[in-house]
């Protein structure tokens, strides 16, 4: 699954605040004859000591705090001078001076204005909210962080980033995107029916709108415990992948797209944008179709520069601490899906006399861009990566080949508003014109052979290796995108499922799918040796 393709970190703190505390009901604070009134709710404090409750009220507009609570929080000692006709609040040696009815108030020997007075109510002292960060902050030997907009406040040197999201929908898929600012490490695994995003913090600062309403593939989202957002995924829900992180200014930006389970019967939907096919919108075997099954394309010409293949790279997903899906008897994707790499090496050295190169052998984990730079140096005239699927439904099962869809990466590219524009020769004598960041350019100008070659490998995989189930699709996979050459990625079964796990795990199947699709290279050569040649167009 490519997914789990994206780095995994291990993170030591996520449990340090998992005993969550908090205080009383503020019952003493709104006494029956007071006018105040409670608005924005409590003041959640993080600690390392856990998670407890501030609580706030409003009077005359002003979010208001109590200094006994604060005293207890903070270990103040909060004085009543009355002859002196003040209030201390002190600090180890620090003291803070407060007068009644007043907005000034003297930290430390220095004045400090406050939005609003010290206030006495229901026999209590209140404060402004504005005196924590104001006139205890400087005089506290803890960095106390007070976030208004989220009512926080962080104690000390916690990792607190705030986590927004945000939704695009599309009928068959929906993706979430998350914003962590400060930058923040974060992962994404999937738990039976559910996707979890692990922040590497200590606690977070989560502002997540509801999930949209579309039925069936994400019923529900929210921070869970301290470093995780939950995702709950419907009965529509297949499949996932994860975008690999980037910076956006402060913040790192994230993406899971939820996919949907594939409609067999459905034409896919005509893209809404990024890419233009004179001549042929909408049209099944349109180019840059969304996300979502596509007919077989015939075995439309090839007209390239390369008439034969001489070297092929075989990409073994996942590998190192990076293990990818993992079955319910076992089996790890990481571990099966290199023992076919190998198979498939042998077969095609043997039989074809080609050149074969791994892009790693489970020594340790590489990303998508080291993948493809592999077959891209050795200049490789054919790219396979080889992964297994996982669903949170043991029933899913079959074959998915994938090949690099561009609509979703045409329209992040104008996001990242650093697209180039390109007229890529079709074959057939028109152009289309795509928009494209710059790594996303070397597989775009090979999709005709990959979609080719795609409906080869299904053929194959059904008349050799007998695999009833096997799905064509495309879709913006990072894996294939910078690679220079026609590229495919194959999810040869799903671990999730019982049967297929324990098939996958077998050395006949093992080699029938190695026989499959080195029939499948050899038909593919054939197929550029014997196409005619298409002429440039002037
Ligand atoms: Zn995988």
């Amino acid at each position: 699954m490519t997914h789990r393709c994206t780095r995994r970190i291990t993170y030591a703190l996520g449990l340090l605040l998992v005993a969550a505390t908090a205080l009383g009901p503020p019952d003493a604070l709104l006494g029956p004859a007071t006018v105040l009134l409670a608005q924005g709710g409590p003041i959640t404090v993080l600690s390392r000591d856990g998670r407890r409750t501030l609580p706030a009220v409003d009077v005359q507009n002003h979010q208001m705090v109590g200094l006994d609570d604060l005293a207890t929080l903070f270990q103040l000692q909060v004085r009543e001078d009355a002859a002196a006709r003040a209030v201390t609040a002190s600090y180890k040696n620090q003291t803070i001076v407060l007068t009644p009815d007043q907005s000034l108030v003297s930290a430390s020997g220095r004045l400090v204005s406050l939005p609003a007075p010290l206030t006495r109510r229901s026999n209590r002292w209140l404060v402004p909210v504005e005196f924590i960060s104001r006139a205890l902050a400087p005089i506290y030997d803890v960095k106390l962080d007070f976030r208004p907009q989220s009512r926080l406040l962080v104690v000390g040197d916690l990792r607190v980033p705030r986590v927004t999201a945000q939704y695009d929908e599309s009928p068959s898929s929906i993706r979430v995107t998350f914003q962590i600012t400060p930058r923040t490490t974060a992962t994404v695994t999937q738990e039976q029916n559910r996707l979890l995003l692990h922040v590497e913090a200590d606690a977070l600062d989560a502002s997540i709108p509801p999930a949209p309403s579309q039925q069936g593939l994400l019923t529900g989202i929210r921070a869970t415990d301290p470093t995780t957002i939950q995702m709950d995924l419907g009965q529509r829900f297949n499949s996932f992948r994860t975008s690999p992180a980037t910076s956006s200014g402060a913040a790192s930006v994230l993406t899971v797209e939820l996919l949907a389970v594939p409609v067999e019967s459905t034409v896919a939907p005509t893209p809404p944008g990024g890419v233009t096919t004179p001549g042929a919108p909408g049209a099944p075997t349109a180019p840059g179709v969304a996300t979502g099954p596509v007919p077989p394309t015939d075995l439309p010409a090839f007209g390239s520069s390369r008439p034969t293949i001489r070297t092929i790279v075989i990409d073994p997903g996942h590998g190192g601490d990076d293990a990818g899906v993992k079955g319910p008897r076992g089996a790890v994707e990481k571990d099966v899906v290199l023992a076919i790499a190998r198979r498939l090496k042998g077969v095609i050295e043997g039989r074809l006399g080609m050149r074969v190169l791994l892009t790693h052998q489970d020594g340790k984990l590489i990303g998508a861009d080291a993948r493809a730079s592999i077959a891209n140096n050795n200049k490789a005239d054919l790219f396979i990566s080889l992964h297994a699927n996982g669903s949170p439904r043991p029933t899913t099962r079959g074959v998915t080949i994938f090949t690099l869809g561009l609509d979703r990466f045409g329209e992040d590219a104008r996001r990242q508003s650093r697209a180039d524009r390109a007229v890529l020769p079709v074959f057939g004598g028109g152009t289309r014109e795509i928009s494209l960041v710059e790594w996303e350019l070397a597989q775009a100008a090979h999709l005709d052979g990959s979609n080719a070659f795609a409906g080869i490998i299904e053929q194959r995989l059904r008349a050799t290796a007998g695999l009833p189930t096997v799905t064509l699709q495309r879709a913006p996979m990072r894996n294939l995108a910078g690679v220079n050459m026609p590229a495919v990625l194959v999810e040869l079964g799903y671990l999730s499922n019982p049967d297929e796990e324990q098939q996958m795990r077998s050395a006949d199947f093992q080699n029938s799918v190695a026989l499959a699709l080195t029939e499948a290279v050899s038909a593919f050569r054939d197929h550029l040796e014997l196409s005619p040649q298409v002429a440039p167009a002037p």
